[in-house]
């Protein structure tokens, strides 16, 4: 990205907003209990919000990606770094010297992790986790669980097992009821009782199991969530299940562009229509000559045009090349020209990509 003070397009982080949202989930999670571990996997790990994360209490900083907590350990971070993604075994050494902690699946990067961590003289802790249903990573069935746990436990002398959990609502978009939480409990139950000890976590999901924690349902022994959209946009507790989330902040980032064309065209494309630009259908409506506005950020920034939402009235997006957005602005009261920039609030699927764009400068906002 080229270093200029105006660089377009920009994704700008809001501190204070961000640090109100981590004070609230702490607060609550606090309240019951649960220890939060931070994932900064959503805005690609922008260094500032991993310590943000940290210095307002969660106990852990997490992500997919090592490169992530890397980031993470060399901006200062001093709290133990979560690997939520399973760990390939080729990056099993980097997984037991960068991370502490890292959630698994798979007896094979098991054995790869102990090996690894006996070598670099470190122990690594684990959390197995339990599919109970969403069909993405996990342990199928109690006895393969519980093999897994005593494995673990007895004899791979590199690792520690720190506790077992779930993730729900990833793909197969199974709901964090209290019954399904309930089962990740109970199956914790039955591999405490065959290694023979406690285990210290049970992880119990993502930023949907905190709706069991609004609502007072989690049930008392899960005490680990990890957390990221509900704290970096708070979004999808309101947007997906209707919950009253006023107390929170839905803008801690917002994605600007500048506008490189404004003229009156008409809607309906002229000539034979074929495809656009990623093979798709066009589809257009007549709505007769309208006055539009085209963007310098495209797919290519944001992935889909239909998740970034313009923050002032009249404004439309109306579809997206890979490196143009074109917006009706027909009905908008303010009078755009060129060179002027329009602001986004983003979604989860937005923000992943906005952040994680080489060319979206990240700008971090604090007082
Ligand atoms: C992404 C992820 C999370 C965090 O999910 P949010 O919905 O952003 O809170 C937690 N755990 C795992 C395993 C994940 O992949």
């Amino acid at each position: 990205m080229l270093d200029r003070e105006n660089y377009y397009p920009r994704l700008t982080v809001d501190m204070p907003k961000l640090r109100d949202n981590l004070h609230e989930v702490l607060r609550q999670c606090d309240d019951a209990g649960i220890e939060v571990a931070g994932v900064v996997k959503g805005c690609s790990g922008i260094p500032e919000v991993s310590l943000a994360f940290e210095e307002m209490g969660c106990r852990w900083i997490a992500s997919s990606r090592i490169e992530q907590l890397k980031a993470a350990k060399d901006a200062g971070v001093k709290v133990p770094l979560m690997l939520i993604r399973v760990p390939m075994i080729s990056e099993a050494e980097d997984v037991v010297s960068i991370t502490d902690v890292s959630l698994n699946s798979d007896v094979d990067v098991l054995k790869a992790l102990s090996e690894a961590a006996l070598k670099k003289h470190v122990q690594h802790k684990v959390i197995l986790m339990a599919d109970i249903g969403d069909l993405r990573e996990g342990f199928w069935g109690e006895d393969e669980l519980c093999d897994a746990a005593e494995l673990v436990a007895h004899e791979l002398r590199g690792l520690e097992l720190e506790g077992i959990g779930t993730n729900v609502g990833c793909y197969g978009a199974i709901m964090a009821t209290r019954e399904k939480l309930q089962e990740l409990v109970d199956i914790t139950a039955k591999v405490e009782k065959r290694i023979g000890r406690k285990l210290n976590y049970i992880s119990g999901g993502a930023t949907s199991s905190f709706m069991r924690v609004m609502d007072g349902t989690i049930p008392g022994r899960i005490n680990q969530l990890r957390m990221g959209e509900g704290i970096l946009l708070a979004r999808d507790w309101q947007t997906l299940y209707g919950l009253d989330m006023d107390y929170m902040h839905m803008d801690v980032f917002t994605l600007e562009a500048e506008v490189i064309e404004v003229r009156t065209k008409p809607s309906y494309p002229v000539g034979e229509i074929g495809f656009a630009a990623f093979g798709e259908k066009g589809k257009y409506t007549d709505r007769g000559m309208r006055k539009r506005a085209l963007l310098g950020i495209g797919k290519a920034d944001y992935a889909y045009p239909d998740k970034i939402f313009p923050r002032e009235e009249g404004i439309e997006v109306l579809g997206a090349s890979s490196d143009h957005t074109i917006l009706d602005i027909e009905d908008c009261e303010r009078d755009i020209k060129v060179g002027d920039t329009v602001k986004f609030d983003v979604c989860y699927g937005s923000l992943v990509m906005a952040s994680n764009s080489a060319n979206v400068k990240v700008i971090v906002e604090d007082d």
